[in-house]
Order: C-alpha cells, then sequence, then structure tokens
C-alpha cells in the first residue's frame, strides 16, 4: 500500500484511475493541474506520482523537472507521444517509468506494482529491515566523518565541502552527521524526529523532509547522496 499523487486533466480518466489504484489499495490525492500537483507535494510527499504529460498550462514535463530539483519519489509518466520517450526518461525530465497512451488500465497498474516492488527492493538492499524499523540500535558516531569532499568535524560541529565551510543550522549539522556517519542505512522519519527534535513523531511532521531539502541545497551535487527510501525516510549513499 502507498500513496500515490495522480495528476491528470482528463476527470473520467482521473477518476478511473483512481478508483483502480485505491482497489489495490493505495491511498490517492489527484490533481487536475500541475501547480495543483506542486502544491500537494509540498503539504506532504507521496510514495509514487502518476504524471500525466499533457496538462493545460504547466506540462507534466515542467511538473516532472520541478519535482525532480527536491524530490526522488518515482514518478511515472503518461504520455501518447512514444517519439518524445527519451526525453522523458532522460536526465532531462527524470521520470522513472512511462505508459504510453492509450493504456490498458491492467498495464498502469503492472507498472505501478513494478515500480513500488524496485523501490522496496532498494529499501532492502540498504539494509533498512522492515519500514519503522529502520534505525534503530544505531552505533555512536566517531569524532570526524569524511565523505569524498565532504567533511565532517563533529567536535566543532563544523563541515566542510572541497575544504569551503557549508553553513548549516544546529538540527542540519545533526540530521547531516547521523546520516553520513551511517551510509547506506536507512533511517525511518520517526527515528529522526526523535533522536534529532527530541519529540515523538505523530506520522505527519514534514519537520525532516523540509530539513533534507534545505541539506541538499547547501550540499549541491553532494547533496544527491541523500536519498529517499520509500516508506521509511532518508539514507546517505556511498
Ligand atoms: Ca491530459
Amino acid at each position: 500500500m502507498a500513496s500515490v499523487l495522480l495528476v491528470e486533466d482528463e476527470t473520467d480518466m482521473n477518476h478511473l484511475i483512481r478508483s483502480h489504484l485505491e482497489a489495490e489499495g493505495h491511498e490517492v490525492r489527484q490533481a487536475f493541474d500541475g501547480p495543483t500537483a506542486l502544491r500537494l507535494v509540498q503539504e506532504r510527499v507521496p510514495d509514487l506520482v502518476i504524471l500525466d504529460w499533457m496538462l493545460p498550462g504547466m506540462d507534466g514535463l515542467a511538473v516532472c523537472r520541478q519535482l525532480r530539483t527536491n524530490h526522488l519519489m518515482p514518478i511515472i509518466m503518461l504520455t501518447a507521444r512514444s517519439e518524445e520517450i527519451d526525453r522523458v526518461l532522460g536526465l532531462e525530465v527524470g521520470a522513472d517509468d512511462y505508459v504510453l497512451k492509450p493504456f490498458s488500465m491492467r498495464e498502469l497498474l503492472a507498472r505501478v506494482r513494478a515500480m513500488l516492488r524496485r523501490v522496496a527492493l532498494d529499501v532492502r538492499l540498504a539494509g533498512a529491515g522492515a519500514p519503522g524499523e529502520a534505525g534503530d540500535d544505531v552505533p555512536p558516531a566517531p569524532q570526524a566523518i569524511t565523505r569524498g569532499p565532504l567533511h565532517i568535524d563533529i567536535a566543532n560541529h563544523a563541515v566542510t565541502l572541497d575544504g569551503q565551510p557549508v553553513d548549516l543550522t544546529p538540527k542540519e549539522f545533526d540530521l547531516l552527521a547521523l546520516l553520513a556517519a551511517h551510509p547506506n542505512r536507512a533511517f525511518s522519519r520517526e527515528f529522526l524526529v526523535e533522536r534529532i527534535w527530541g519529540y515523538p513523531y505523530d506520522g505527519a511532521d514534514r519537520t525532516v523532509d523540509s530539513h533534507i531539502v534545505r541539506l541538499r541545497k547547501k550540499l549541491g551535487e553532494l547533496g544527491e547522496k541523500i536519498t529517499t527510501v520509500w516508506g521509511v525516510g532518508y539514507r546517505f549513499v556511498e
């Protein structure tokens, strides 16, 4: 079961896809245009996005590009334009898969299942264990951590990237230090909130996510190493 954001301007099609996804047990939020989709993602990051290319105003490519500046959740694009698939899947836009219109609902659901399986496998390979259990019993961090061009001086709360200081808030620092100290290990939002902010996670809190977004921005290219782990939280990839 996943939370899916469905972006399709054709009302009947949107409702049809929604009912099939809900029948599979997924929680679906609907958007009928790009700006609404972006707003819904800002409110709560979905596990998967199904995104129609042809939207009035801001098209699906622009939405996808925009999402990819801050998010790594899987995106499946719906397109009627077979000649453009390379652009959809390529670096230019960054979708993970596509379904060519017209499609059967069975085909779309199979793609959704395959994508969610792929992400779940990714989580297991990361050694996360079952979602929600990740991040328990973490050994203490060392005094300094070096990951490529990134150097974290724990005692002095200082971070440098290629020798240049990076200006982080105390919470951003704690978050980065924890993730980077345990590369490839997935940490749940629940664990991160309780460990770093010191209060219980209520299941809807986006504090961790907004800090991750800022951290990624401040770290530039290296920020891509902090990846979203579907259904769990985040990890630092090495
Ligand atoms: Ca459309």
